[in-house]
């Protein structure tokens, strides 16, 4: 700092002050030569030394001028040094290394850091203010001296800087020094991630080895354009017979999945991944703002159906500070981003984005920007439509690969008309929603049929799957509107009866147990035996076990059927025939 003092001649005197890290304090002739280098770089008149023994730098000095900072020490070389080797390495063939790192050792020249200093003017909830540092860009990772990191979030115009912490604020203090690392913020990532629990910065939670990272993704990417986009044309198949059939999702969709607490909404996405084994889908779970315990009992359900192998998990539990619950879903996407623009395909569940849009709604309160509806700032609707415009299906230039976005929204008494809901809708191609009154009722999977829609993945539905469905859609929603008028009694004729029957009968047939992923001729065959009536003598309670028996019936006796299906997923009528007249032949041999 710059002391100003006054001598007899009320002269002014510019004093420096220099401090001074380091291990072994500088001999005389040292302190001489900084003395006169500061003095004709600073134009002072006199310098203030201040020695601090700082056993991090190993050896050599690290010195503080003004907002200054300037490295001699043992550690600042072998950072450079560090650096020097990696850009040297990136890209060669590992036949040259040797001679590449010889040739870069003997051309080794130190250069002395000297980079700009921040201090921070005030901290507290995980939030810091800092000034000092004028270079710094939105969303560049800053160092505090506590080695705690911290992300950018806020650039003011009277200089100063809001800076979210990604760890404990307990050793930053006012005027504790600040650098930049001049990095965006990014996750190291390698294909070595699949199989792990990571944190939203990428390091491993689950007990297991570092992950050896190859590239560093920022975690704020634009999303691909239109030019670079192809559109969705094939299926992303769930194994849930409700979705694939009248909500069909496809490889690139958005597609949401809102309901109120506990109605299942959890399951439907770990089923989707369960459903991808051998599939060549890459899956990841991002775990916004839960009970560690759920994120436990979601990975070990995961584990148990043997999807983990090909399933990243990123968790940010409720006990981790907001700024890395608003960070988890752009960390995951990042890692889809990796496997996408390598040619794969990718699933990515945000579960949920309600604790998402909570935490951030936390994280700008204390950065003192304005709450809008509902207290949130008025940028959430940005925050999730940047979010969810990362998924995409790539052009065939770009690789083909693909990502397909699950985000889960927890809405109160199923009210899709809140902010976040309403928000979250309007961006996703989709939604299925799950109704508690359905889920208590033991219709599980809990869809809401009239309110569950998916506007792109009819495209990319199977021909076999868009022929088999038919008409169910609409029987449903005409059998839920007849429930409603038979409630109120009198004498139902024949017909609307006949109907009724038919609707219930269906809705057994949509039930499925969670963790129990249906195939596709399963599916196929489920749907034209029900559009062909197969089920109606059948009383309610027994269709369910009907049905299992129906189809283990079809894998033993008619499982040429379900290859051709597999093989070949178009609809013939011969096919339909086929079927029809299989299940025909169990109806005459068991139900006697
Ligand atoms: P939360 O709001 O707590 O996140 P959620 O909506 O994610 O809950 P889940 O955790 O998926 O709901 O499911 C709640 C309970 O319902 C779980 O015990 C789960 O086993 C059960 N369940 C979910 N789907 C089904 C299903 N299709 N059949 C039977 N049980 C189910
Ligand atoms: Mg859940």
């Amino acid at each position: 700092m710059i002391k100003s003092n006054f001598d007899e001649n009320e002269q002014e005197k510019v004093i420096l002050t220099v401090e001074i890290q380091c291990v072994t304090p500088p001999l005389d002739y040292q302190l001489e030569k900084l003395r006169s280098f500061f003095l004709s770089e600073y134009e002072a008149d006199d310098i203030d030394f201040i020695i601090k023994k700082t056993p991090g730098v190993i050896g050599g000095f690290r010195i503080f001028v003004n907002d200054e900072s300037y490295d001699w020490s043992t550690l600042g070389r072998i950072r450079q040094l560090r650096k020097s080797f990696l850009s040297l390495a990136k890209g060669h063939d590992p036949a040259h290394i040797i001679s590449l790192l010889r040739e870069g050792i003997e051309n080794f020249e130190l250069h002395v850091g000297h980079e700009p200093v921040g201090f921070v003017s005030t901290v507290g909830d995980g939030i810091a203010t800092i000034n000092g540092l004028h270079k710094v860009r939105y969303g560049d990772v800053v160092l505090f001296d506590s080695g705690v990191k911290g992300m950018v979030q806020d650039i003011r115009s009277d200089g100063t800087n809001g800076i979210v912490l990604f760890g404990s604020d307990s050793e930053i203090y006012e005027g504790s020094r600040v650098i930049s690392t001049n990095r965006t913020a990014g996750i190291p990532i390698s294909p070595k991630i699949l199989g792990r629990i990571v944190d939203p910065l990428g390091l491993p939670i689950d007990g297991g080895p570092d992950i050896a990272a190859k590239e560093y993704y920022p975690i704020e990417r634009p999303a691909p354009g239109i030019i670079q986009r192809k559109s969705v044309n094939r299926p992303m198949e769930t194994g849930i017979l409700a979705i694939d059939s009248m909500f069909p999702i496809g490889k690139g969709q958005r597609q949401l999945i809102i309901g109120d607490r506990q109605t299942g909404k959890t399951t439907i996405a770990t089923d989707t991944i369960i459903n991808q084994r051998d599939k060549n889908v890459i899956c990841i779970y991002v775990a916004i703002g839960q009970k560690a315990s759920s994120v436990a009992k979601a990975v070990s359900t995961l584990k148990k159906y043997d999807a983990m192998d090909y399933t990243v998990v990123v968790s940010s539990p409720a006990s981790d500070p907001a700024s890395l619950q608003y960070l988890a879903p752009y960390s995951g996407c990042a890692i889809a981003e990796y496997f996408m623009y390598h040619g794969r395909d990718v699933l990515i569940v945000y579960d949920d984005l309600s604790k998402h849009a909570v935490a951030y709604r936390t994280l700008s309160l204390l950065l003192e920007r304005s709450p809008g509806r509902e207290a949130y700032p008025g940028d959430v609707f940005y925050l999730h439509s940047r979010l969810l415009e990362r998924a995409a299906q790539l052009s065939d230039s770009l690789g083909g690969g693909s990502i397909t976005a699950l985000p889960i929204v927890e809405t109160q008494s199923g009210d899709v008309s809140a902010y976040i809901p309403t928000n979250i809708i309007s961006i996703t191609d989709g939604q299925l929603f799950l109704e508690s009154n359905l889920f208590f009722s033991g219709q599980r999977p809990a869809i809401h049929v009239g309110l569950s829609v998916s506007r792109v993945g009819g495209s990319a539905q199977t021909n076999v799957m868009k022929k088999s469905v038919g008409s169910i859609r609409l029987d449903l929603a005409q059998y839920r509107e007849m429930q409603t008028f038979s409630q109120f009694g009198g004498d139902l004729d024949s017909g609307t009866l006949k109907q009724l029957n038919y609707g219930a009968g269906l809705m057994q047939l949509l039930r499925q147990p969670g963790n129990s992923p249906m195939t596709l001729p399963h599916q196929v065959i489920t749907l034209i035996c029900a559009r062909e009536k197969i089920f109606t003598d059948i009383p309610l309670k027994k269709i369910k076990s009907v049905q299992q028996d129906l189809l283990s019936f079809f894998d033993h006796h008619y499982s040429a059927i379900c290859h051709k299906i597999l093989l070949d997923p178009s609809y013939s009528p011969a096919l339909h025939q086929e079927i029809k007249d299989a299940a025909l032949d169990y109806l005459n041999h068991h139900m006697l």
